[in-house]
């Protein structure tokens, strides 16, 4: 029977598993959560390689259309965690430089790991700490971490691994089956900082016929030191899956080049240059279930992947594994 102070663990600590270790802590459970990251926030990361350079290399922005998010975000609005970030997002295409139809759009401040950092206080985040299985007994839910430490038992469990990862994880359980076919794409991103300004008149721009899908001058978002140019190119995802298995020196220089074509513009010698690889970026497929919920063994496996595949998907996934762990009467 979960009832305020059942034993719930997290597995994960992106934007899912916290809204509803946090929702769930509001109602009275004991959660635990892992991660193993070294910082919450999975893909809504923010990478500061040495001071003044600042690269949200995941996320870039979010969206806020449903009433209970929107909520979340106007209490973020106030207390300075986000900011709107009032740029000029263009579409580049042959040649072309296209206003996209304004929205707002909000970032973390001041990066996009602050959303994370918010939800995480209060919160037991174990992070550093790979889980490599999950198995059900009669007591409940233990979980074993990647140095053999077994933990729990847990009365329920939430999962929020990207869908791949989750046949290792839950074993024979049919939801690592289920998960295991849903294609998440990768996604190559360069973090770069230019030794003058780059002299384009946007600050994020969506790319077309290119090796690039996206680009923005993260300096000019709300709240960074906007000193130094600091762009994020984020590739295709098709590029990023034939070159999935590139060295990162190589895709660095290759993404770079696409840029200097994508702006015709022959870009101010780099200070910095880096790339990063995404294995799990995007669900291919999304599907709009929310949640998978075992309702016999209490395991509830959710993430943006299960719902539209995006931060504000993410959240509202969370809010509904956290209202099925709440309704849950315990084991059959
Ligand atoms: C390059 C890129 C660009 C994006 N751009 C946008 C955008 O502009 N706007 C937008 O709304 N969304 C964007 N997204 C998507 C957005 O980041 C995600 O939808 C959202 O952050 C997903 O949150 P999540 O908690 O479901 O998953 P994640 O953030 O992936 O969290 C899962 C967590 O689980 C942890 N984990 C996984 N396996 C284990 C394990 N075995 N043991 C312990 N921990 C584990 C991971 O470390 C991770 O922290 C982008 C994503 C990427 C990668």
């Amino acid at each position: 029977m979960t009832t305020r102070g059942s034993k719930v663990g997290v597995v994960g600590a992106g934007v899912s598993g916290l809204v509803c270790a946090r929702e769930l802590v509001r109602r009275g459970f004991d959660v635990n959560v892992f991660d193993k990251g070294r910082v919450p926030g999975g893909r809504t990361a923010t990478r500061m390689p040495e001071p003044g350079l600042a690269y949200d290399h995941g996320a870039q922005y979010f969206t806020a259309r449903d009433p209970r998010f929107r909520e979340l975000t106007a209490d973020w609005l106030a207390r300075g965690v986000v900011a709107e970030w009032p740029g000029r997002i263009v579409r580049l295409e042959d040649g072309a430089v296209i206003d996209t139809s304004p929205q707002p759009r909000y970032v973390g401040v001041p990066g996009m790991s602050a959303m994370a950092a918010d939800l995480a206080a209060g919160i037991l985040v174990r992070t550093g700490t790979r889980i490599t299985a999950a198995t059900r007994g009669p007591d409940g839910w233990t979980i074993v971490t990647d140095d053999e430490e077994t933990v729990g038992p847990f009365n329920s469990l939430v999962v929020t691994a990207p869908a791949p990862q989750l046949r290792e994880l839950l074993g024979s359980h049919p939801f690592g089956a289920a998960a295991a076919t849903v294609r998440m794409t990768p996604c190559w991103a360069v973090m770069v900082a230019f030794e003058s300004r780059l002299e384009v008149a946007w600050d994020g721009a969506f790319v077309h016929s290119s090796p690039l899908a996206w680009v923005a001058r993260n300096s000019s978002k709300p709240g960074r030191d906007g000193e130094t140019d600091c762009w994020v190119l984020h590739a295709s995802p098709d590029w990023s899956a034939a070159n999935v298995e590139a060295a990162p020196d190589d895709v660095a220089k290759e993404l770079i080049g696409a840029f200097s074509l994508a702006v015709a513009e022959r870009l101010p010698p780099p200070c910095y240059l880096m790339a990063h690889r995404w294995r799990y970026s995007h669900g291919s497929d999304p599907i709009d279930r929310r949640i998978l919920f075992d309702r016999e063994g209490g395991l509830v496996v959710c993430g943006d992947w299960l719902a539209g595949g995006r931060v504000e998907g993410a959240f509202l996934a969370a809010v509904r594994a956290a209202e099925a762990i709440c309704g849950w009467n315990g084991p059959r």
